[in-house]
């Protein structure tokens, strides 16, 4: 790919990006979010039009207009977002054979049978072992991964673009793609790899490209790099600390876990927060961040021993928690926190629905004295509280998620990604919500893969990397490169890491 450019509504997203791939290759694609590897990967598999540059496959100019000319010259893709590219109720078997749903393949031409030798004969060839009958709904993410990589292989590839594949991959799952990947390899497939973990791109990459603002950075040997050194071209020479005043922090710890078994993550955990402290909890997605709010939260079996004020309490599911005044607001807003086809007024009442209901009836006139007070507290933006909550926008909704928690029995919050798709003012506000709790002396977890917004909020921050904490920052230690390594699994041996 060469001189790439592409524009999105006038805004420059690559500008002038030359990247190569050689057979047998694993090149690694770096670059913080939103530096442009997707745009450039979509570029070359077909789905997105370039506006600038050219393509050359063995020294010849060729054209790429669509999925299917990518896919004629041996291009292959497995997207970022897995899901979007399989069909559900359909089989592994029917998932495999399908290679173009546009091209207008009609599955009804072949007998059952033949689709089923042929999916079983694509995945032993590959050594993959999974059941073509099982619909795709049933399967794992690793093994939808697994699915596309072997329907891409099935179309001959000799160019495999892997998208952030690991991300949502257990260990062994990962170990299990890198032997596939080191399988595709052996046979001359040039590999395209994006990841944001550092050990891995040691491991499976021969060369690596970092993009930064959409600009080529620079293409070098692998082994030439440290991590630290690959890290420091993708940030750029920001050296952004903590931007927030340091505030005195109180002495007195509020909330306190002491060997925390994750089930979700297999791993164990201890941390501390004092009172009207805000700890932000960073990780790359898939780090393990949400499995662990959800463990301090006492879900899911967690096992460990919980201290509120230093007195050891007992918290064996999320009601206790609740009980114990602790709250989670979950990442998946839409899933777990709030009901979007309720109002607004309900929603914010939920948690507190005991406190509403005498001898089992739903005393509305209460509800609805608090819920504006609460609605006007908040700074939610709705046209009435009775409003259905999906009509109002994201970070609307989002407060609401937030907002129901809020009171006075309350002293630990959880929040997992809670900006997570919401504008700019919106977080802003989502902030300043949060850090008047903070000033309430309420004690903060603040889970997140947006390394920034935690420079900006957080008194101390703790890094997660597969499951574990693997380093903590305060002060002057808090800086964008020194989160970013320790987040991406390098080691932390040049800077002053603090308690
Ligand atoms: P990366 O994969 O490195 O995180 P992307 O290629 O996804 O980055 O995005 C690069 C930039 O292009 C971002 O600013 C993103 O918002 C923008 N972008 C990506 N896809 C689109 C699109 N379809 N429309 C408008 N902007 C887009
Ligand atoms: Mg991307």
């Amino acid at each position: 790919m060469r001189n790439i450019d592409k524009r999105f509504d006038k805004v420059d997203v690559l500008k002038d990006v030359t990247f190569s791939v050689n057979a047998g290759e694993v090149h690694a694609l770096l670059g913080v979010n939103g530096a442009g590897k997707s745009t450039l990967m979509k570029i070359l598999a077909g789905d997105y039009i370039k506006d600038g540059g050219t393509i050359e496959i063995d020294g010849k100019n060729i054209s790429i207009d669509s999925p299917s000319d990518a896919k004629r010259h041996g291009i292959g893709i497995v997207v970022q977002e897995v899901d979007t590219a399989l069909f559900p109720t359909l089989s592994v078997a029917e998932n495999l054979i399908i290679d173009d749903f546009n091209s207008g393949f009609k599955l009804s031409r072949l007998s059952w049978r033949a689709i089923r030798k042929q999916a079983e004969t694509i995945l032993s060839e590959m050594n993959i072992s999974l059941d073509v009958n099982k619909p795709v709904a049933e399967c794992s993410l690793s093994e939808k991964q697994m699915i596309l990589i072997a329907r891409a292989m099935a179309g001959n590839v000799r160019y495999l673009i892997l998208d952030e594949p690991t991300a949502p991959l257990s260990e062994n799952e990962t170990e299990t793609l890198f032997s596939l990947i080191e399988r595709l390899r052996e046979k001359g497939v040039g590999i395209i790899y994006i990841s944001h973990r550092m050990p891995e791109i040691k491991t499976i990459s021969d060369r690596f490209t970092v993009l930064r603002d959409g600009k080529l950075i620079t293409t070098e040997e692998t082994k030439d790099a440290t991590i630290g050194q690959i890290i420091r071209q993708m940030l750029g020479k920001s050296l952004q600390n903590v931007k927030r005043q340091p505030k005195p922090i109180s002495s007195n710890t509020l909330f306190e876990v002491k060997k925390l078994h994750v089930p979700d993550t297999g791993k164990e955990i201890s941390l501390k927060v004092h009172e009207g402290e805000i700890v932000g909890i960073a990780g790359l997605v898939g780090a393990g961040k949400s499995e662990t709010a959800k463990a301090l939260f006492g879900a899911g079996g967690a096992t460990g021993s919980w201290f509120l004020n230093g007195e050891e309490r007992k918290i064996a599911s999320p009601y206790d928690a609740l009980k114990q005044g602790l709250c989670l607001v979950p990442e998946e807003r839409r899933k777990e926190g709030i009901v979007t086809g309720h109002s607004v007024a309900h929603n914010l009442s939920l948690p507190s629905l005991k406190s509403f209901t005498k001898f089992g009836w739903l005393r509305l006139k209460k509800e609805k004295g608090f819920t504006k007070d609460k609605i006007a507290q908040l700074g939610i933006v709705t046209p009435s509280e009775e409003s259905l909550l999906k009509n109002l926008s994201g970070g609307n909704q989002q407060k609401v998620a937030i907002g129901k928690w809020i009171s006075p029995e309350r002293n630990v919050f959880l929040f997992d990604e809670p900006t997570k798709g919401i504008d700019v003012n919106a977080k802003k506000e989502i902030f300043q919500l949060i850090d008047s709790l903070a000033g309430q002396g309420k004690g903060i977890l603040y889970f997140t893969s947006e390394t920034e917004e935690l420079l900006l909020i957080a008194d101390r921050i703790l890094v997660i990397y597969d499951g574990e904490i693997t380093a903590s920052f305060t002060g002057t230690g808090a800086i964008r490169e020194n989160i970013m390594q320790a987040a991406t699994g390098g080691k932390i041996s040049e800077t002053n890491s603090s308690s």
